[in-house]
Order: structure tokens, then sequence, then C-alpha cells
């Protein structure tokens, strides 16, 4: 009888990686050691800004957020101990429930323990054999997850093209049931889906519409709402998802409608039944968090304000950043070896930011998130402004006369 000998395999490939990298950051295993504040952490021993978290709002820190979590501690305890359809749902989830409805002014929230729960919830419990999920190709990993565990077939139309969507609807034979899933605002490169012309393409082809507000609840719209409350079409889309982990400092996500089937989704999603609920201190934090972003829309415009100073910053030392203005800031890097020495020199001089290389994007299409908030000062933003100039002239890059080109191969 011949031994298994490929499971391991693949993990041994990547401690090869790793390996090879010595004594340099590794990406996807940077510790955070301690929290200065919400903006300023340390790793490997140094004091380093932070411009890879989505905490937009900078609300992680704020008072009443961490009052409201432990007054909720005191009263509920650590966890539920349970799924919401068993022993986990406490009053405080209901009415969170209730908040997020009345922000919304939609008629049913639901909320899940993730934000990707909420995705695989959404899509799963609505989609079933024959029916048809659009997605477009730039969506996360929990609109793709949550399309594999259906029956329905799944046709990915072009990123941010309605167009496409369009002619993918068309070929469709009538009766069978079509959901369409985008985002709102897009994590990798921060733009942002043209809401209003495909809430007319779904209209135009019976089509249900869900939009994943992640990165956007909270940053965009007069109220904060998203990008379907910016672009003046929250009323037309059929389900608004959003996560708890970005602006609003915790964990979970929501499911906003005006469909009041959504409260039965509950029998039917397995992410929802088969998990526990979002522990206390949590659920109580969130809420507190939606009250600060309704008392103090000042925030948001503290938050553009840093948009703004950083993208000045970038582009003036000749950085090329994605066209679209928004709380990520998306910085070209082009090819992978060069796009993670980068980010090993930022961080080893002092700022974190994300690193986008494959499988999250194409092999010469990397790019470096940064990822501003409210909570940056005008000194943080300018400190980090200088640590990119120090390492791009060290990468022999980014003066305003030479951009990072995809093809460079300069250390
Ligand atoms: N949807 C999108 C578009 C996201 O970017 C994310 C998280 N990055 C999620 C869903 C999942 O949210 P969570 O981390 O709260 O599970």
């Amino acid at each position: 009888m011949s031994e298994p000998q490929d499971l391991l395999q693949k993990l041994r490939g990547i401690q090869e990686r790793r390996a090879a990298m010595g004594t340099a950051p590794v990406p996807g295993a940077t510790v955070i050691e301690r929290v200065l504040g919400p903006n300023e952490v340390v790793i490997g021993g140094r004091p380093t800004l932070m411009f890879g978290s989505n905490n937009y709002l900078g609300l992680t820190h704020h008072p009443r957020v961490l009052a409201a979590a432990r007054d909720a501690l005191a009263v509920y305890g650590a966890g539920t101990t349970g799924s919401r359809a068993a022993n986990g749902t406490f009053a405080i989830h209901e009415e969170l429930e209730r908040a997020f409805a009345e922000w919304f002014g939609k008629r049913h929230a639901l909320i899940f323990s993730t934000g990707y729960q909420a995705n695989l919830s959404l899509i799963g419990g609505l989609c079933g054999p024959g029916d048809v999920i659009l997605i477009d190709s730039d969506s996360h990993a929990s609109i793709y997850d949550a399309t594999r565990q259906t029956a329905a077939q799944v046709i990915g139309f072009r990123h941010n093209s309605p167009d496409s969507l369009r002619r993918k609807l068309e070929r469709l034979p009538p009766g069978r049931n079509r959901l369409v899933v985008v985002e709102g605002l897009y994590s990798i490169r921060g733009d942002v889906a043209p809401l209003k012309e495909i809430v007319a393409v779904c209209r135009e082809h019976g089509a249900y519409l869900l939009v994943d507000e992640a990165h956007s609840l909270g940053t965009f719209g007069p109220r904060g709402l998203g990008c379907a409350e910016a672009q003046g079409v929250l009323d037309e889309v059929d389900f608004i998802v959003g996560t708890f982990s970005k602006s609003l400092a915790g964990l979970g996500g929501v499911c906003v409608s005006n469909h009041g089937e959504l409260t039965s989704l509950h029998f039917l999603a397995r992410a929802y039944v088969f998990t526990a609920s979002g522990s206390p201190s949590n659920i109580a934090s969130v809420r507190e968090a939606i009250a600060v972003i309704r008392d103090q829309p000042e925030l948001r415009e503290e938050l553009w304000a840093n948009v703004r100073r950083l993208r000045c910053g970038l582009a003036e030392l000749g950085f090329t950043l994605e066209p679209t203005e928004s709380p990520i800031v998306a910085i070209a890097t082009g090819e992978e070896a060069l796009t993670i020495r980068l980010w090993q020199a930022l961080l080893l001089e002092g700022v974190y930011v994300n690193l986008i290389v494959p499988p999250g994007c194409p092999r010469d299409a990397c790019v470096l998130r940064a990822s501003c908030s409210a909570a940056h000062t005008p000194g943080q933003i300018a400190r980090a402004i200088d640590i990119f100039a120090r390492v791009a002239a060290a990468f022999g890059l980014g003066t305003t006369s030479a951009r990072i080109d995809a093809t460079s191969t300069v250390v």
C-alpha cells in the first residue's frame, strides 16, 4: 500500500517561500505587538504608523464605543455561548437590528456573526438550483465562496461594467430567478460601482440586486450609509450588506432590506444557524458606533480631508494612484517581487500598508493599499509621506518625473 504524501506538500511550499525571506517581514504574518492608539502600533518592536486598517472613522478607540462595550460586558457577560437560532439571541441583538433598520430607513435588518457570513447567509439562503447569480469579476472572496455553496448557475461580468452585465442578462432564458451581486466600494483598488446604471440594468431584466457596502458603510453618503445612498439609489437596492469590522470597529455583518421575507432567512441560512452569535460587548459597541456616526458627521469630513492629504502627498512623489478618490488609496506597483520588497521596506521604516499580490490581483497588477482614517493626524500623514519618499528614493523610484513602472526590477 502506498503512503499518502501530497496532502501537506502545498503547505511545505509556503514554508519554503517564507524561509527564503530570511529575517525580512513576511507578508500575511504581521503581528501587532501593541496598540498605541487608533493608528499607531508596535510591529517588530518598532512604533509603526498604521495605514493598513479599515478603522476608517477611528472608532476603535472612541470613548463612547469603549464605554458601551464595558457596560455590556458587565451586564451580559463575555459571550453568548450559542447560535442566534438557539440560546444566542439577546435583547441587544434585536436592538442592534432595529438600530440598523432605522438608520437605513429600511423595514428589516438581520445581523450575522461576521460580514463573511452575511454574504454566505444571504446568497446561500436566497439562491438554489435553477437560479442564476451574476457577480462582478472583482468580487470579494466571501461573495465567491457564497455562490459556491449554492447549486445556482454563477455568471461573472466585467468589473464595474453595466454593459457586460446587461449582455449576460440578455442571454438568460426567461423565467429564471436572477440575483446580481456587486460591491459599493471595491477593496483592492478603492474604485466605486456605477450603481445607478447597475440598478437600471437590474430593473430592465427583473433581477434582484445585492450591494455589499463593507468598505463604504460609514464612509460614503450624506448619512454614511454607503455608495447606494451617495448615488441616490438606496431605495432601489433589494439587499444592502454591511460589515461591522471596518467603520463600525467591531465584528459582525448585517443585511437591511424592505423585503419582509428577509426575516425568514434565519431558518434557511446555515452560516446564521450553525455559528455562535456576536458577543454582547461587541454588539453593544457596534450599536454605539452607529450612534456616534449619526451624531458626529464631522468624522466623515475629517476622513475625506485625510484622503486628500495622503493622495496629494503620494501623487507629488510620483506614485500612480487609482483615480477614484476614496478612503482606500491604491498605489499601483506592478510586479509582485518589487511590490513585496517595497512593502517590507515601508514596514521597516515605520509605516504599515496592505500588500495586494496574487491571488488577490493579477501577477503584473500588484498594489500597495493605504487606508485612511478620520483619526490620522496631519502629522501622522506627513510622517507616512516622508517614509514613502525615503523608500521610493532608496528604490530609485517615485520622484515627480519617475513613476513606478510596472516592469521595474530596481531593488
Ligand atoms: N465583503 C467585503 C467586500 C469585504 O471586503 C469583507 C472584508 N474585507 C467582507 C465582506 C467580510 O467582512 P468581515 O471581515 O466582517 O467578515
